[in-house]
């Protein structure tokens, strides 16, 4: 209870669309997205390529080639230079999975609280499954009914 709490408070004070750890990932791979230049043919597929590979990405599907956007829902080297070469921010093409509103919805549910185990009431399971299966019938005597 107490944890899911404290996740929700650390999540609603981060700003931006995504969690750090996204953030930190997509700001590598626009730095490297630097290396490729992204073509079009005005479709949603491009081409991206780099002296020594050609990928395609789709931006539509959110896919490429090198399978990474399909795999980890954060838009790859490749998709981020198409982004780039479209002046659109690549967090917002991130997996929603990964969104802090995501992040919220997840934690915005609270446990309700629980009296200690001396309030518990006693469960009658083992009898049930004693009646059901015949089986332990030497441990009967150690529950109560
Ligand atoms: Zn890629």
């Amino acid at each position: 209870m107490a944890r899911i709490e404290e996740e929700r408070e650390t999540k609603e004070k981060r700003k931006g669309l995504v969690c750090p750890r996204v953030d930190e990932l997509l700001k590598r791979r626009s730095k490297r997205s630097e290396e490729y230049i992204a073509r079009s043919n005005g479709s949603p597929r491009y081409e991206v390529s780099s002296p020594n590979h050609n990928f395609i990405v789709n931006i539509e599907k959110k896919s490429c080639a090198c399978g990474l956007w399909q795999l980890g829902g954060v838009p790859c080297v490749h998709a981020v230079c198409v982004y780039r070469a479209l002046n659109k921010d690549p967090r917002k093409f991130v997996h929603e999975a990964l969104l802090k509103t995501t992040f919220l919805e997840v934690y915005n549910h609270t446990l309700e609280p629980l009296n200690g185990p001396t309030m518990w009431t006693k469960a009658h399971i083992l009898i049930f499954f004693h009646r059901i299966s015949g089986c332990f019938r030497g441990d009967q005597k150690d529950v109560e009914e």
